[in-house]
């Protein structure tokens, strides 16, 4: 089994952990929000180099 990659906190970079976790890419508004897809949600996912 490959291990997880490491986020670029250092911690298991999951789903979760990139949007609701993450001191450097969480999405502040928070995951619901970004369900709706808002412009603002899609710029932060724009910017986001990770790919999901
Ligand atoms: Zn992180």
């Amino acid at each position: 089994m490959e291990q997880s990659p490491l986020c670029s906190c250092g911690t298991e970079e999951t789903i979760k952990h990139i949007v609701e976790e993450c001191p450097i890419t969480k999405f502040e508004e928070g995951i619901a929000k970004l369900h709706e897809a808002n412009s603002e949600a899609i710029n932060w996912l724009n910017n986001l180099e990770i790919p999901l």
